[in-house]
């Protein structure tokens, strides 16, 4: 995956020194044992290393400025084997600007019944030291991931695994750079937004580039190179015979090699993880990028259509949140329904781009007309995405504050569509059709979404924690009055917790 990283997680035990240095150290080893177990874990995606036992505020202190400064650190575990008084804390959670999860856990799993005496109370109080912990961040209002249980249950490290994944792709955006080829798909509101607050509040920046920029790259590609990689193709997908070389349409299949190549050493040279483009905007370029956007796409890069760069952001860092998982995510939209009185269903697909990471097949590279825009038919990868669980995700802005809008639904098995020229997906949505979209839309989610077997909504959940944003999740248990006073709520607290710096 271009551009993955791999930051570390600092594990911080957290007590003081009334303890005096032998029952110190036992809590260092016991710290010791914990983050060499969860750095050891198959179920955590980073490595979890073991960074300090603190006592003292200036430690405290030392280590959250050290932790803010050092790039490899995505963030911190902090636990409290035995009692360290919160006010220690204050100056470093004040500082402290890189995410943190609270593992409430102890040491031994079972408590030796037969043989506990104060020694052993003395020294096993994370269920009183991390209350005093869980005080202080609550007093200050920090967002936080709390886990409870013991450290080796696989149940407690999927979730810190689920949260380092967030964590991750909260890293990945800290500095990323989205290029955005022309602007917006003229007079579309939903994919507008205040891109300095996203910067301010998200860490990414999305500029905007000249189609014309792109055209060079793309004109100054090697023939040579199209060649190998068109040979490629022939290998990767069921390529159509016209798009096969010596075909009668093979120029074509090149020429989106061409602007594969172009694409690609553009964001390498600008060093983007991910851009969009709008087919109003394609001057001096034959095609709107289908299958060259869909093999990026699956590369790693994100991509929004239609200058859709809050997907485009989103849909990078929930590739990042899935890396080594089981499952794809690709940029979606919601096209079509299927009304039928026995189950509601939504086809979703787009004009071109979905990512070939949901395929469920060899995909097969088509020509076909577009019927919009106005240019060369597009060559593009059209396959099925696989039945199974899934969910949507969207990023909206609602002009004092991001929203990310999640919905959990199931795929199942696309019916033969004969004619239809593009990949596409379809899904039943949780809890049921009508409550679904009806949340979705009094939410404002948009029809682009991020769309993945891979991220869960616990991922969005912490990642929406860690940036602070708003998140509303549609899943089995939603109802919608509910969900309506939810947002009423949300609107005033929003606002209050957020101050005037939107
Ligand atoms: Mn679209």
């Amino acid at each position: 995956m271009k551009h993955l990283s791999h930051p570390e997680i600092w594990f911080v035990c957290g007590s003081q020194h009334l303890y005096g240095p032998g029952p110190l150290k036992q809590v260092a080893a016991h710290a010791q044992a914990v983050a060499a177990a969860l750095a050891a874990s198959k179920r955590l995606p980073l490595r979890t290393v073991c960074k300090a036992l603190l006592t003292t505020p200036d430690e405290i202190t030392n280590v959250m400025l050290a932790a803010n400064t050092d790039a490899n650190c995505a963030g911190l575990i902090l636990w409290m084997h035995t009692f360290s008084p919160a006010k220690m804390w204050i100056r470093g959670l004040n500082l402290v600007r890189k995410p943190f999860l609270h593992l409430h856990t102890q040491f031994n799993r079972d408590l030796p019944w037969g043989t506990i005496d104060m020694d052993f109370m003395n020294l096993n109080q994370a269920a009183h030291g991390d209350r005093e912990a869980g005080f202080i961040h609550t007093r200050m209002r920090l967002g936080r991931k709390v886990v409870v249980g013991h450290w080796a249950d696989p149940e407690v490290q999927d979730r810190i695994g689920a949260w380092m994944r967030a964590a991750r792709a909260w890293h990945d955006w800290q500095g990323a750079k989205f290029a955005r080829f022309g602007d917006n798909m003229r007079q579309v509101a939903v994919t507008e937004g205040d891109k300095v607050s996203a910067e301010m509040k998200l860490g990414f920046a999305t500029n905007g580039y000249g189609v014309g920029d792109l055209v060079a790259k793309v004109d100054a590609v090697k023939d040579s190179a199209i060649t190998a990689l068109c040979a490629e193709y022939e290998q990767a997908y069921k390529v159509v015979p016209a798009l096969k070389k010596g075909g009668a349409r093979h120029d074509e299949l090149r020429y989106s090699a061409r602007l594969e190549l172009g694409l690609e050493g553009f964001l390498a040279e600008g060093g983007f993880k991910g851009f969009t483009d709008t087919f109003e905007d394609l001057h001096g370029l034959r095609q709107l990028p289908g299958m060259a956007t869909q093999r990026l796409m699956a590369a790693g890069y994100g991509f929004g259509g239609e200058g859709d760069w809050k997907t485009a952001a989103l849909v990078r860092a929930m590739k990042v949140m899935g890396a080594g998982l089981e499952g794809g995510t690709s940029f979606m939209e919601d096209y079509t329904y299927h009304l039928a009185p026995r189950g509601h269903q939504v086809l979703g697909a787009h004009m071109l781009e979905i990512c070939p990471s949901i395929a469920a097949g060899r995909p097969a590279a088509e020509i076909h007309p577009l019927g919009i825009g106005g240019k060369e038919d597009p060559v593009r990868l059209v396959f099925d995405a696989p039945a199974g669980p899934a969910l949507n995700a969207s990023l909206v802005d609602l002009g004092n504050r991001f929203r990310l809008v999640v919905n959990e639904v199931t795929a199942v098995k696309p019916p033969k569509l004969p004619k239809l020229p593009v990949a596409r997906a379809v899904w039943e949505c949780s809890p049921d059709f009508k409550t679904a979209c009806a949340a979705w839309i009094l939410a404002g989610g948009a029809h682009h979404t991020g769309y993945s077997y891979a991220v869960t909504a616990e991922m969005l959940e912490d990642f929406a924690t860690i940036a602070g944003i708003e998140l509303v999740a549609i899943t089995a248990g939603t109802r919608l009055a509910d969900f309506k006073q939810t947002l009423r709520n949300n609107e005033v607290y929003y606002h209050l917790a957020q101050g005037i710096r939107a």
